[in-house]
């Protein structure tokens, strides 16, 4: 492997949420997005409506409440985006054997250490998200916008109301369905909600909006998705597609990489990934990555 390659590697697979003294913004190398994601973290608290099995951002309890600064928000994503343009951060040192290309910005992503739908502000953050977006593009060349989302809130009206202005140009949402059954949900997801719920609500948003679904696939305690829940699971993902077929951007197969601070939570192999992308393809016209 060449320096580069092991430089690009490194980064994918490292994704820290700090950077300079940001509270709310902070840049990654993003495999999935192709390149320089700038992410933006509603929840430092790490309040969220899941409670998911592998989560790495940690336990909900024990955070203090952190409300949404949203000046200090827009703040940081302006100086960061400032700083791009200069073109300091291609020269960084923590990134300084990243290739170029992988540097190039695609997207400001709401995600962070919780779920991004559940704050408040999150229509006004979105306001400003597609302000910024308007200004900077013709400048530093066109990124999307997007949401990282457990799809909990999808339907309420404040959620809609941001999500109209998020997602005006071009933008995407990138949700988590990680189960097929309700019995595998409440495993994984640790939700007091409903996985119809969930269905509901991805198959309502897939009209107005292009979607990438996100699949966590792991070993539970000793316990794997069997073959009854994957095809429930295909299910569930042909029920989304066919409401229309052009909005499923695609699905990301993705497993454990880092330790979730659950034990027993694991990565499954890359060859359980792949079996279960041949059965989605098998059933459904979708693209289909494993990462
Ligand atoms: S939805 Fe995301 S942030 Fe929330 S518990 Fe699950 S993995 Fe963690």
């Amino acid at each position: 492997m060449t320096e580069q390659e092991n430089a690009l590697k490194a980064a994918w697979s490292s994704h820290p949420r700090e950077w300079e003294n940001n509270t709310w913004v902070y840049p990654v190398i993003s495999r999935r997005a192709g390149g320089l994601s700038v992410g933006i973290n509603l929840n430092p608290d790490h309040h969220c409506s899941f409670s998911c099995a592998y989560c790495q951002s940690g336990p909900q309890e024990g955070h203090k409440r952190i409300p949404v600064d949203v000046e200090a928000v827009e703040r940081e994503l302006r100086a960061f985006l400032t700083f791009y343009q200069s073109g300091d951060f291609a020269k960084c040192k923590a990134y300084e054997n990243v290739p170029d290309q992988n540097k190039v910005l695609k997207d400001l992503c709401l995600s962070g250490d919780g779920e991004s739908t559940i704050v408040k502000e999150f229509p006004e953050i979105c306001r400003r998200m597609r302000q910024i977006q308007k200004e900077f593009s013709p400048v530093i060349g066109d990124f999307k916008l997007r949401l990282i989302t457990n799809a909990s809130h999808l339907e309420s009206t404040t959620v809609q109301e941001g999500l109209s202005l998020l997602l005006e140009s071009d933008g995407e949402i990138w949700a988590k369905l990680d189960a097929g059954t309700e019995e595998w949900f409440k495993k994984i997801n640790r939700s007091p909600l409903h996985l119809e719920k969930i269905l509901d609500n991805l198959t309502a948003a897939i009209k107005r909006y292009p979607i990438c679904i996100q699949t966590m696939v792991c070993n539970l305690q000793g316990e794997i998705p069997n073959d009854a829940e994957i095809e429930r699971y295909i299910e569930n993902l042909k029920k989304i597609h066919n409401v229309r077929p052009g909005n499923l951007v695609e699905v990301q197969l993705y497993t454990v990489i880092r330790d979730p601070l659950l034990k027993g939570v694991e990565a499954l192999p890359k060859e359980f990934l792949e079996s279960v992308k041949t059965k989605i393809t098998d059933a459904l016209p979708v693209k289909v990555r494993c990462f």
